[in-house]
């Protein structure tokens, strides 16, 4: 009954603590490179360091294509 429920706190409970050891890590510059590596491609499933990596990426090998949305933001 409260099952839903529970896993749902337990779930923003993780995302809470997650939220604070990503603040903790930002200085920690080995482990952010290695945190940061969440941009993939969506064209060649590449992973990217960062956005802008990303998008000089994508310019570069698949300029015939239109910019992901996140690589607009930038
Ligand atoms: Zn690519």
């Amino acid at each position: 009954m409260a099952r839903g429920q529970q896993k749902i706190q337990s779930q923003q409970k993780n995302a809470q603590k997650q939220a604070k050891t990503a603040k903790k890590n930002a200085g920690d510059h080995k482990k952010t490179a290695e945190a940061a590596l969440h941009y993939k491609c969506s064209v060649c499933m590449i992973q990217l360091g960062d956005i802008k990596t990303y998008k000089q990426h994508f310019e570069s090998k698949h300029p015939k294509l239109p910019l992901p949305s996140e690589c607009l933001e930038v």
